[in-house]
């Protein structure tokens, strides 16, 4: 069936899968406070239709699957979903970003399902000021829900921490201490112009090198990885007395195109190529009047030949998404 390539030669063997664009909090980077409209129930792709796309891409190259949102957790039944996707040939790693609010309740039977790895985001340790950003009061939650996915076996558990000037620069240090002190790989996102309340401004976006600056003189100097992965999307450093590592998602202040692989699907079933694209290709008609597989694989190859060089863009400049995080997948 041949591979994923686009016309800059980038292979794309990555998907990530939104399977709800519903979700238990409210974080003010992502989603409005109020009056979200979420997809109703018949728009949003079934458990088979999910396995069906999974089962063309890994034919075509794509061997890792990341189950994003919304919140992952909270689909009905979606340990189910796991296990189907664990048994497609082809996908040697299956992750899932969740916010760890309801991951004790699933931790145990997530990994029984087949998942190989949990990313959790968590921007401060602060429990006011996450109830904050997350409009939410769930810190401790998340923390058990962090400490259940270790007791359930999961290894590189890795934190995913949204940095914003004025917000959370204190909690950079703090943050890093927490995940050395357990053996947790820690990662800042700069924050994106994909919020729901469209309150991004750059002056918020606190730059990578900064996050880097703060940890070093609050937590000990840095060295970059060797043979850093050029597809990975963070810059990972290590602490040079050998304990933890940290990777800064740069998406705004160093775009990492160059290196990106990665192709996703929306809840309803869209296909993009970018998160910052505003073009899209529509699984979801197709799956449901008896399509082929050879049509899917088709429509995937399309969307990865249209991506552009940077950004997803034309000239590559950021550009505010119609869509806010919570209804592409992050
Ligand atoms: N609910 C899950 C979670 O919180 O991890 C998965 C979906 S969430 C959209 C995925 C990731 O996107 C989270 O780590 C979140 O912090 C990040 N994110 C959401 N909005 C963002 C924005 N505007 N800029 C940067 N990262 C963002």
């Amino acid at each position: 069936m041949g591979l994923l390539i686009d016309t800059f030669g980038r292979v794309h063997t990555d998907l990530r899968i939104s399977v709800t664009d519903r979700c238990n909090l409210r974080c003010t980077y992502c989603m409005p406070a109020a009056g979200v409209q979420f997809k109703p129930h018949e728009d949003i792709l079934a458990f088979e239709e999910i396995q069906r796309l999974v089962r063309v891409a890994a034919r075509l190259g794509v061997g890792k699957v990341r189950l994003t949102g919304g919140e992952p957790l909270v689909r009905r039944g979606v340990c189910r979903l796991v296990e189907m996707l664990a048994a497609v040939p082809g996908i040697h790693d299956l992750a899932m970003t969740t916010n760890g609010v309801l991951l004790a309740a699933y931790a145990r039977e997530l990994k029984q399902a087949g998942l190989h790895r949990v990313n959790v985001s968590l921007d401060t340790l602060d429990r006011e000021k996450f109830s904050g950003i997350a409009r939410r009061d769930e810190l401790p939650n998340v923390l058990e829900g962090i400490a259940a996915a270790q007791r359930a076996g999961f290894s590189r558990i890795k934190l995913n921490a949204v940095a914003q000037r004025g917000l959370n620069e204190d909690d950079v240090v703090p943050l890093a201490r927490f995940a050395r002190e357990r053996g947790f790989d820690l990662r800042f996102i700069e924050f994106m112009p994909l919020d729901g309340d469209r309150c991004w401004d750059a002056e918020r976006v606190l730059p990578g090198e900064e996050i880097l600056r703060l940890l070093a003189d609050g937590v000990g100097p840095l060295e970059p990885v060797v043979e850093p992965d050029a597809r990975v999307p963070a810059t990972e450093y290590r602490f040079a007395d050998g304990i933890g590592r940290v990777g800064v998602i740069a998406s705004v202040s160093r775009p990492f195109c160059r290196g990106c692989g990665r192709l996703r699907l929306t809840a309803d079933g869209r296909l993009q190529n970018c998160l910052f694209s505003p073009d899209e290709w529509e699984t979801r008609p197709l799956l449901r009047t008896g399509v082929s597989d050879a049509q899917l694989a088709e429509l995937m190859r399309r969307a990865v030949r249209a991506k552009r060089a940077e950004r997803g863009v034309e000239g590559g400049w950021l550009a505010r998404h119609e869509r806010a995080m919570y209804q592409i997948g992050g």
